[in-house]
């Protein structure tokens, strides 16, 4: 196996249609990117799975779309507009923006590698300056530690100040772009709860589009201004808080371990240490990308911080009436970024391989349920009548899985070509399928061919790259 570095990836995810820059042809847009027709496929792939494993598979979790553009209190009350801000510092030289947070944990992972106790140090007064929100305290870091601009490499730097990361609807007063999905659901409360009679505990799924005026944009698809969540509010009896935070917090490390990317060391659990204006106690799920362990996913109980806001802002009551009791509920949230889960399963999907010839082969091991083409139908040759009955077998077979036809180069360019978008499988006619009506299958993990009947491609192609098996798997702890 050879290594593979993130500018490979980037490069692969593009000319293979999963990744392009966003506005392209006028010199692309930072931190925005838009999904190849291989792309939208697995992104489509990944949607389906984390909405019928969320809804499906639990009986007391629905759906919601509501919008992105909402009355502007929802994000008064919300928090938003007040306290949904970042740090930011100015270099002037440069004209560049950054989190000093970020500079100054940055210099010292980088400066201080073999120095744990001036770390720790250093690392513990950002810490005490985030919490108390004491930015002169932070500016006197960077000056002190001669952090400096990482491309003009001055240190001529503004003071620090807030910056509030929602977009703002130009000639629009007080509209914005949403930056959670979150806030859909806690306005629809009385709606659902009305129209659907769920009794608590129970959740409601949203996937939608989220929108943040990120300072310090990088890293691919890891961090972009506009991009998607798939989120879950999971309404309880404020009582059973602790007991529902430590249920999702396990459920949904075990739904990313069955996911089976890499290896269980690739995940971690890390408690919040710096809570988010609307959460009581938080966690997230790491995971190792390419640059490092990062988050994936957020498990927060915002407790009755949003419900409460609404109430107070709308006038209307949301709580929960039963018979000797009204209440506020408490909300457990998990919060999973759609396109950092994209990039968890694409990095850890990419492989270089070395053949027995000498060759590198490359090939993307997608989970078989996720990847974008299911199966793929060729004639060994374009003569003798063998288009004809490959070209019937992808017409008989196209409704019911995604299939492509392809007969365009050598049998070996053909599979490769499959190998590097990720399809499980290949079956291809040649001249026993005249006499014997079997085809070869060939396995992309293994490369390993066999023999089969034209009758059985459907029902191999269904119960190996359908959801049913991963389904049965998290079906026992659901
Ligand atoms: P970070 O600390 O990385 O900025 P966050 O704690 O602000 O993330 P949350 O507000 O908890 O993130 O959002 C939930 C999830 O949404 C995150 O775990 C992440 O997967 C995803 N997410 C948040 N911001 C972005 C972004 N700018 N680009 C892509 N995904 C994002």
């Amino acid at each position: 196996m050879c290594k593979i570095n993130f500018d490979f990836l980037i490069s692969h995810a593009k000319v293979y249609g999963f990744i392009f820059p966003s506005s392209e042809i006028y010199g692309g847009l930072n931190a925005v990117y838009d999904y190849g027709p291989h792309g939208v496929e697995l992104k489509n792939n990944i949607k389906k799975f984390w909405w019928k494993s969320m809804t499906q598979l639990h009986e007391n979790i629905i759906g919601l779309d509501s919008s992105i553009i909402m009355h502007s209190d929802v994000w008064h009350a919300s928090g938003h507009v007040d306290k949904f801000n970042e740090l930011l510092i100015d270099n002037k030289d440069s004209k560049k923006r950054y989190r000093p947070e970020i500079l100054i944990q940055e210099y010292v992972e980088k400066n201080f590698l073999n120095n744990p106790k001036k770390k720790e140090e250093i690392l513990s007064r950002l810490f005490q300056s985030l919490q108390n929100q004491n930015l002169g305290e932070l500016k006197i870091l960077i000056d002190e530690l001669c952090i400096c601009d990482p491309i003009f490499k001055t240190k001529n730097w503004t003071e620090i100040r807030h910056f509030n990361m929602m977009y703002k609807i130009k000639n629009e007063k007080d509209l914005y772009l949403r930056p959670e999905t979150a806030q859909g659901i806690f306005s629809n409360f009385h709606n659902i709860l009305k129209s659907t009679r769920i009794k608590i505990p129970f959740g409601i799924a949203q996937i939608g589009k989220s929108f943040r005026n990120e300072i310090f944009a990088r890293k691919f698809i890891f961090r972009m201004r506009e991009f998607e969540q798939m989120e879950m509010q999971y309404f309880i009896l404020p009582e059973e808080e602790i007991k529902w935070y430590e249920y999702w917090r396990k459920n949904r490390l075990k739904w990313h371990l069955e996911l089976n990317l890499e290896n269980k060391q690739s995940y971690k659990l890390c408690d919040h240490d710096h809570l988010a204006h609307y959460e009581n106690v938080g966690s997230d799920i790491e995971f190792h990308f390419p640059f490092g362990f990062k988050e994936i996913e957020g498990i927060h109980s915002r407790r009755d911080f949003d419900l409460k806001n609404h109430e107070f802002f709308s006038k209307k009551k949301l709580r929960i009436f039963e018979s000797k009791r009204n209440y506020i509920p408490y909300v457990i949230e998990t919060s999973l970024g759609l396109d950092r889960l994209f990039l968890a399963i694409f990095s850890s999907s990419l492989k270089k391989e070395k053949l027995k010839n000498g060759k590198i082969r490359v090939v993307l091991k997608f989970p078989y349920y996720l990847s974008p083409i299911q199966a793929a139908i060729f004639p060994l040759v374009r003569k003798d009548g063998l288009p004809e009955i490959a070209k019937k077998i992808f017409y008989d077979l196209k409704i019911h899985h995604r299939l492509v036809y392809d007969e365009k180069e050598s049998i070996g360019k053909l599979y490769r070509r499959q190998d590097a978008i990720g399809t499980p499988f290949c079956f291809t006619v040649d001249y026993d399928t005249i006499k014997t009506d079997t085809v070869t299958m060939r396995n992309r993990d293994s490369m390993k061919q066999k023999r089969i009947y034209i009758k059985e491609i459907s029902n191999i192609i269904e119960q190996e790259t359908g959801l049913k098996k991963i389904f049965k798997k998290l079906s026992y702890f659901i």
